[in-house]
This record gives C-alpha cells, sequence and structure tokens, in this order.
C-alpha cells in the first residue's frame, strides 16, 4: 500500500466516525517553546489548554513533524526519520478509552477491502501504563488481545504531560512484531526495533503538577473534560505495508536513494554499513530540508535557520563521501518535491525558490568543504601523534568561522575517527567572538568604526567577486 492510500485511509477512517478534518498546519508556529512542530497534537494544544474552545468535538489529522531530536538515529535505526508525518485522532471531552482503542484496532485490522491496513491482529503488541488497568481490561477482554501480548510500562514511556499545572495521562502504545529476523522475543519491553511502535494513545484525563521531571510528579485532580490524542507515524505503517526493511526504503523514499546511488555510482544496500547510512541520511535530510524550506525556513547561524544548514551540509558531505565530485542538489530537492507534493501542492507552488536556496548552501559548503575535509584530517592526525583524543576548540572554531563547519558537523567527523572535541574551548571562542562584534558594532553606532577594514581593502586592489565567502562567512552560529 502506498504512502498516499495509507494516509487517506486514515482520514475516511476518522471522517466516518464523525471527525472533521483539519489541513496540516505549517512546520513554523508562533511558539516560543517549539522550534518545529513535532506532533499532531500542536496546533490544538489551546484547545486542549483549555484556552480556546474548538469549533469541534473529535478532529482528525495528518500532521508535519520535524524531530531535530532524532537527527542522530537518523539511518542507524530503522524507524527514525527528521521528518515525517503524523496521522491523529483527537477527541476534546467526547469519547475516551474505550473508543479511541476500537478505532485504533479496526483501521489496524480492518481487511484493506474494508478500508483498514489488512494488518494479521497476532502481530499486534499494546503497552498500557502501570497502573492502567482499564486500557488493560479494554484490550483484553473487550478486543480480544492475550493478556500475554499487553506489557505494562512507566512514566518513561507511557504517561504524557505538557505545562505545569497542565493535562496529563496515560497512553497506550501498539507495536508491530516484525518477526525473529529483526531481533528478539518478548515484545517491546524487550526490543524496539523488532517491535517497531506505530500508534500512540494518549488519554488526557488528569491535571498534573509539580514534581520532580518526568519520573516522579504531582497528579492535582481529574480534568474537568477527558481528551484523547493519538499520533500514527505514516512512515512506519508504510514500512511495514510495504514489506520493507526501514523507513528510508519506502515508496516516497527510495527514489531519493536510488537516485543518490545513480549519482555517486555506489551501490546501496551492498554490504557496506557506512554507506547505506550516508544514503539514508541524504534521502532524509534532503527531504526534510525541502519541507522546511517550503515552510519559510531559511539557513541561518541560530535557531531553525541552523538546523536547516545542519542538514543540507550534512547531504553535500555524504554525497562528497559517496563519490560524487558535482553539485547534486538540484536532482534532490526537485526529487523530493515531485514525491511530496501530491500531498504538499505548497512545494509545487515554489519549486523555484526551495530549489534555488538548497542550491546556494550547496555551492557556499562546496567551496571550503574540502579545504575544511583537510584542515580537520591534519588536526585529527596531529591529535593523535600526540598521544591525545580531543580536537581543540581552535581547530573547531576555524572549521566553523573560516570553513562553515556547523559544529555538529566537527563532532560528528571526531566520533567518525574515534576523537572528541574541546567544546568548551570552542564555546568560549564564539563567545569571544560575538564579544567583538557587539564592540564593532557599538562603535560604528558612536562613530569611532575601526577604519582598519577598508585600509586593507584598499591595500588589495580591485574587489573580486565574493559572493561564496560572503555566504560562508555567515555560517556563524
Ligand atoms: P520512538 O520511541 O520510536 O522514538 P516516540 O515514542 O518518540 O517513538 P511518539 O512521540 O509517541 O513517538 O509519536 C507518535 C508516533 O509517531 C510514533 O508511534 C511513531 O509511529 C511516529 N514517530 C515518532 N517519531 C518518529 C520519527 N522520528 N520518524 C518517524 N516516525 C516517528
Ligand atoms: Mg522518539
Ligand atoms: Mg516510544
Ligand atoms: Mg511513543
Amino acid at each position: 500500500m502506498q504512502t498516499h492510500d495509507i494516509r487517506q485511509r486514515f482520514l475516511d477512517h476518522f471522517i466516518k466516525a464523525g471527525h472533521t478534518e483539519v489541513p496540516s498546519a505549517s512546520l513554523i508556529l508562533d511558539d516560543p517553546n517549539l522550534l518545529f512542530v513535532n506532533a499532531g497534537m500542536v496546533p490544538f494544544k489551546p484547545y486542549f489548554l483549555g484556552e480556546q474552545t474548538p469549533p469541534f468535538d473529535r478532529a482528525t489529522s495528518v500532521q508535519k513533524c520535524v524531530r531535530t531530536l532524532d537527527i542522530d538515529e537518523v539511518g542507524i535505526t530503522t524507524r527514525h526519520n527528521t521528518f515525517f508525518q503524523m496521522a491523529g485522532n483527537f477527541s476534546f471531552g467526547d469519547y475516551f478509552k474505550r473508543e479511541a482503542i476500537g478505532f485504533a484496532w479496526s483501521l489496524l485490522t480492518n481487511s484493506v477491502a474494508d478500508g483498514g491496513y489488512g494488518i494479521e491482529p497476532e502481530k499486534l503488541w499494546p503497552t498500557v501504563y502501570l497502573d492502567d488497568d482499564e486500557a488493560e481490561a479494554i484490550w483484553r477482554d473487550e478486543i480480544g488481545v492475550p493478556a500475554e501480548r499487553i506489557q505494562r510500562r512507566g512514566l518513561k514511556d507511557n504517561y504524557w504531560s505538557m505545562g505545569v499545572p497542565g493535562p496529563c495521562g496515560p497512553c497506550s502504545e501498539i507495536f508491530y512484531d516484525r518477526g525473529p529476523a529483526y531481533g528478539v522475543e518478548g515484545g517491546p519491553e524487550a526490543d524496539e526495533d523488532r517491535y517497531i511502535e506505530i500508534w500512540n494513545l494518549v488519554f488526557m484525563q488528569n491535571i498534573r503538577g509539580p514534581g520532580g521531571g518526568k519520573e516522579d510528579y504531582e497528579i492535582l485532580g481529574p480534568l474537568p473534560k477527558k481528551n484523547i490524542d493519538t499520533g500514527l507515524g505514516i512512515e512506519r505503517v508504510a514500512c511495514i505495508l510495504q514489506g520493507v526493511d526501514n523507513v528510508y526504503e519506502t515508496d516516497l523514499m527510495k527514489p531519493i536513494i536510488d537516485l543518490a546511488s545513480r549519482l555517486t555510482g555506489r551501490a546501496y544496500g551492498a554490504g557496506n554499513h557506512d554507506d547505506d547510512v550516508k544514503f539514508r541520511v541524504i534521502a532524509d535530510h534532503a527531504r526534510t530540508s525541502a519541507l522546511l524550506i517550503g515552510d519559510g525556513v531559511l539557513p541561518g547561524n541560530d535557531g531553525r535557520g541552523y538546523v536547516l544548514r545542519r542538514l543540507l551540509r550534512r547531504v553535500v558531505r555524504s554525497v562528497r563521501l559517496l563519490g560524487a565530485d558535482q553539485p547534486t542538489m538540484d536532482d534532490f530537492i526537485s526529487l523530493v518535491i515531485d514525491t511530496m507534493a501530491p500531498s504538499y501542492p505548497n512545494l509545487a507552488e515554489q519549486r523555484e525558490h526551495i530549489v534555488d536556496v538548497a542550491v546556494a548552501e550547496e555551492a557556499s559548503f562546496s567551496n571550503t568543504l574540502a579545504a575544511g575535509s583537510k584542515l580537520f584530517a591534519d588536526a585529527a592526525a596531529a591529535t593523535r601523534a600526540s598521544q591525545a583524543s580531543t580536537i581543540s576548540g581552535d581547530d573547531a572554531f576555524t572549521l566553523h568561522d573560516t570553513y562553515g563547519f556547523p559544529i555538529d558537523l566537527t563532532l560528528e567527523m571526531a566520533a567518525e575517527a574515534g576523537l572528541s572535541v574541546d567544546q568548551e574551548g570552542f564555546t568560549a571562542l564564539m563567545a569571544e567572538q560575538k564579544q567583538r562584534a557587539k564592540a564593532d558594532a557599538t562603535a560604528r553606532k558612536s562613530g569611532h568604526a575601526d577604519l582598519s577594514v577598508y585600509r586593507e581593502f584598499l591595500d588589495r586592489g580591485p574587489t573580486m567577486f565574493t559572493g561564496f565567502d560572503e555566504l560562508v562567512s555567515e555560517a556563524k552560529v
């Protein structure tokens, strides 16, 4: 079943059950606590917090999500994208546990002819919160899942909360058993790669008070109106229904891997694990970058722009390491737009802008990548030669300041080389630089500009094209 069909079946299932379809919000919402929308419920927050009255009791959506927290997992686990689509159904003081569990079960297990996903019930393992006897009884007695396939998990995995005081409640998650080829027996408690999490059902029933973090907090009492918030990973369901090994090999992502293979002349899945990770990183990050630019993000030195810059530069470096020495960004981004535009038409409308932004970032980084990589290799060799294992803050700063290497890239390269980086030294140099910039700005404002920079230009003679350098020198965190 194609990804597009999986999305549509989800929406149809819940529309049929009286839900209002709400289109995906932008990845960028006006929320100071959130870099990107990272879950389907985010646009509904004001309703759950009681700040606004929802115009419906039941809603369903497929929301674009970006999780920067998962960047380091990409390509390494089989199930983490930085951009993914979270399908959800929401009840605002309307139905609760019984219906939420029933709706989820019928969509997953109804036959394909009947509008469902046709998953065999024996492959599904629900979890419930430690003391949630009510949810367990529904799974066991009403749905008919054998008790040994229902696991209980603690606060970290199976309890959700938002704000203090704010709504909170137990979750019930649904995992799919991919079989012994993917890991050991024993349910999600034993192995979350073999048992892949596909759906999280959150039962908002209490008000959370202060407490010692996620592991231990006070419950102030029950919510006046109970809510349901669920999230199903479309890419994970695609992975299962298409019988592929991981979320990067589904119908919408595998074409990007295939393109990377053609452009680099290297085979994917030929037994080289490190290469395969790079292919998956390219597919994932190219896709996320296109979606972010489509929602208004531009590469920059902090916040959202920095995330985008880091993703794009990681694509460029991975492509180079796989052996391509020509620009490739245009091809990748164009393909992402082709594959994703049927669900997100704004991508096609902004095709030119999205491609241009990504290509400019590739150009500015390609220019310094080789020189920076050489500096890194020299620094790594010198570090090893002196029996040390830490790349100096100075080198990390030069890589950043002169060669446009985001610090995360240097950290990643160091880790690949079995080394670490003096991050404190790096941060101190960054702070000094900021201080200098501030002092310069103050001097300029007060009319006492340091004119030596102009002197230098005069000494240098005729002006040269500096477009690339300027883009690179922007690369300051
Ligand atoms: P995991 O434990 O696998 O990291 P999660 O518990 O962090 O997942 P939730 O926050 O419960 O995920 O999100 C709801 C659903 O969204 C998950 O059940 C999963 O199907 C999907 N999902 C979460 N993170 C990702 C991701 N990085 N890539 C693709 N799908 C994801
Ligand atoms: Mg996670
Ligand atoms: Mg989880
Ligand atoms: Mg979860």
